[in-house]
């Protein structure tokens, strides 16, 4: 596969793009869709095409090279699509996909979706050979390098300095007011899982939330409740979580999991100068340990 796609991709560098020029990433995907399933090099390509309304994007499953005008990539393209490659639906991992013969895919990958694809490589989801690459980049560590690069996208840093502006409002009140504003917004969710079900690194085949023998969470949406589903979700995402914040863009009643994660994020650097999505050669940082932790219950 390397040799067929050395050959049709657009060589270039990321700075050889005008950054957010929504019309010509367009074109290259559309040409590189056309290219990979012509040439039979993948049996399916997961981009984005325009939603019902003109406006929003939508997730869209290529399989015909007549398709591909359908791929789009501008603001709205927020979705992170590595969650169709895993899980028990996940084109690579579902086992009724597999006992059929596992397609060959291509991912248009956003920079979110590239350090998801990081994560999953680490969590041994995937291999980098199982997916082809048609990369955007945003000039920021990605930490795996895409098989074709299509353009590059800014960051958006107003977004990013709201998050930290935010945190950090949150990390000044005192630790009683903290857990009430918490409360109150954990108090709101009506435990729809929508979160869970668009974020790529919840693919156990069998949710904590959902087991009931013994029944570890209770289903009832009440503040206690509520608050375990979102304190153990949270921990089971720390160090694994790349940011794309979608579980928060989902969210039918707004509560910030952005803050929550972006925290935890920001707790692990600190704490162990990792930087999930980044480094696709080190061990995630809580799957990993050192015999000379201080701490004795490593040993
Ligand atoms: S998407 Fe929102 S309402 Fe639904 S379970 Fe997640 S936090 Fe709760
Ligand atoms: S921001 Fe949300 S959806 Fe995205 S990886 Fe983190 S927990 Fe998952």
């Amino acid at each position: 596969m390397a040799e067929e796609l050395r050959a049709i991709a657009w060589e270039s560098r990321a700075d050889a793009y005008s950054e957010n020029d929504w019309a010509e990433i367009a074109a290259r995907l559309q040409k590189e869709a056309i290219n990979l399933l012509a040439n039979r090099v993948v049996d399916i390509v997961i981009g984005y095409a325009r939603s019902w309304d003109g406006k929003r994007a939508t997730p869209c499953f290529l399989t015909d090279p007549s398709q591909a005008i359908r791929l789009i990539f501008d603001e709205n393209c927020t979705h992170n699509l590595a969650k169709f490659l895993v899980g028990p639906d996940g084109y690579l991992t579902a086992p009724y996909r597999l006992a059929k013969k596992r397609p060959r895919v291509a991912l248009v990958a956003a920079p979110w979706v590239l350090r998801t694809v990081v994560g999953l490589i680490q969590e041994h989801q995937i291999t980098r050979e199982d997916v082809v690459l048609l990369g955007i980049v945003d000039g920021r560590p990605i930490g795996v390098e895409p098989d074709i690069r299509v353009g590059q996208v800014a960051p958006n840093v107003e977004q990013e300095a709201e998050v930290e502006r935010r945190i950090q409002a949150l990390e000044e009140m005192p630790v009683i007011e903290r857990w009430q504003w918490w409360d109150e917004q954990f108090s709101k969710c009506i435990r729809c899982y929508a979160c869970r079900q668009v974020c790529p690194f919840c693919y156990c085949e069998q949710c904590i939330a959902d087991e009931n023998q013994p029944q570890w969470i209770e289903r009832s949406s009440t503040t206690v409740n509520n608050r375990v589903w979102h304190t153990i979700r949270a921990f089971h995402l720390v160090g694994r979580c790349i940011g794309c914040g979608e579980c928060e863009r989902v969210c039918p009643v707004n509560i910030p999991l952005n803050l929550l994660n972006t925290k935890m994020r920001r707790e692990t650097q600190e704490a162990f100068g990792y930087v999930a999505g980044t480094r696709v050669d080190v061990p995630p940082a809580l799957f990993s340990f050192r015999v000379d932790d201080p701490d004795e219950f490593v040993r």
